[in-house]
C-alpha cells in the first residue's frame, strides 16, 4: 500500500521544507501545486501569464484547472514502476479541491493515508517567507535566517544564483494567509471529522519541525 500524505498548513508553514527532509526515507515523491504553477509561469505562454497575475495578488488558481493541472501529474507518477506514495504540497486548498483529490485518487487506485497539519501563526509566516531565497536551477530552499546557504547568495549543491519569490513580498504574504483562514482552514475540520488528521507546533525552527512531523510519519507507517 503506497504512503499518500497531504501536507496543510499556510504558506510558509514549512511544508516544502519538510518533505524534502522526510521524502527519501520513505522514497515518497512530492509534488507541489506551487511548483507546477511556477514552472508554467516561467514557460512564458498564455496560460503562464494570466498565473502570474493571480499568484502574485495572494488569490488563488481556480479549482478546475488546478485539479486537471494536479492529476495530470500525478498520474505520471503514480505510473512510475517505483511508486511508493507521494507528498501532496499545496493541493488541496479548498473544500472542492478535497472532492476532486479523492475522486482522482480512486481514478488512479490510490488511497489518501493522512494529513500532516502544520499549525504556524501568521507572524512566524511573515518573518519566515520574508527571508526566503530558493536556488534558481534546483529550487532547493534556504532562509537567510534559520537556513543560511554555505555560501550567500549562492545554491550548496550546484552554485547556482539563489532568487526571492515574487509572491514571497509582504503585502502578498499577509494575503496569501487571509487566503489560507479564509479557503483552506475548513480543511481541518474537514479532515478531522474523517479520522485522517495530524497536527503539530509548525512555529518552531527546520529542525525540531522535521523532527516533529518525522515522529507522526512513523506513526502513520506503523499503523498501516
Ligand atoms: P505555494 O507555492 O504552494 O505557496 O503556491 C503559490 C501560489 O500558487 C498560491 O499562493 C496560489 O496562488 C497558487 N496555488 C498553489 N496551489 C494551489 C491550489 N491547490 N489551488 C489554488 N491555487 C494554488
Amino acid at each position: 500500500m503506497a504512503l499518500n500524505l497531504i501536507f496543510l498548513g499556510p504558506p510558509g508553514a514549512g511544508k516544502g521544507t519538510v518533505a524534502q527532509a522526510v521524502m527519501d526515507k520513505y522514497s515518497l515523491v512530492q509534488l507541489s501545486t506551487g511548483d507546477l504553477i511556477r514552472a508554467e509561469v516561467a514557460s512564458g505562454s498564455e496560460l503562464g501569464k494570466k498565473l502570474g497575475v493571480i499568484i502574485n495578488s495572494g488569490q488563488l488558481v481556480g479549482d478546475d484547472l488546478m485539479a486537471q493541472m494536479l492529476e495530470k501529474d500525478l498520474a505520471k507518477k503514480v505510473s512510475q514502476k517505483t511508486f511508493k506514495g507521494i507528498i501532496l504540497d499545496g493541493f488541496p486548498r479548498t473544500l472542492p479541491q478535497a472532492d476532486m483529490l479523492e475522486s482522482i485518487l480512486k481514478k488512479l487506485k490510490q488511497k489518501l493515508t493522512a494529513v500532516i497539519y502544520i499549525e504556524s501563526s501568521k507572524e512566524s509566516v511573515v518573518y519566515r517567507l520574508s527571508s526566503r531565497w530558493s536556488c534558481s536551477k534546483c529550487k532547493k530552499v534556504y532562509n537567510t535566517i534559520t537556513m543560511p546557504p554555505k555560501n550567500a547568495g549562492v545554491c550548496d549543491d550546484d552554485g547556482a544564483k539563489l532568487t526571492q519569490r515574487d509572491d514571497d513580498k509582504p503585502e502578498t504574504i499577509g494575503k496569501r494567509y487571509d487566503t489560507f483562514i479564509e479557503k483552506t482552514s475548513p480543511l481541518i475540520n474537514y479532515y478531522e471529522k474523517k479520522g485522517l488528521l495530524h497536527r503539530y507546533d509548525g512555529n518552531v525552527p527546520p529542525g525540531p519541525s522535521i523532527a516533529a512531523a518525522e515522529k507522526i510519519i512513523a506513526g502513520i507507517v506503523k499503523k498501516n
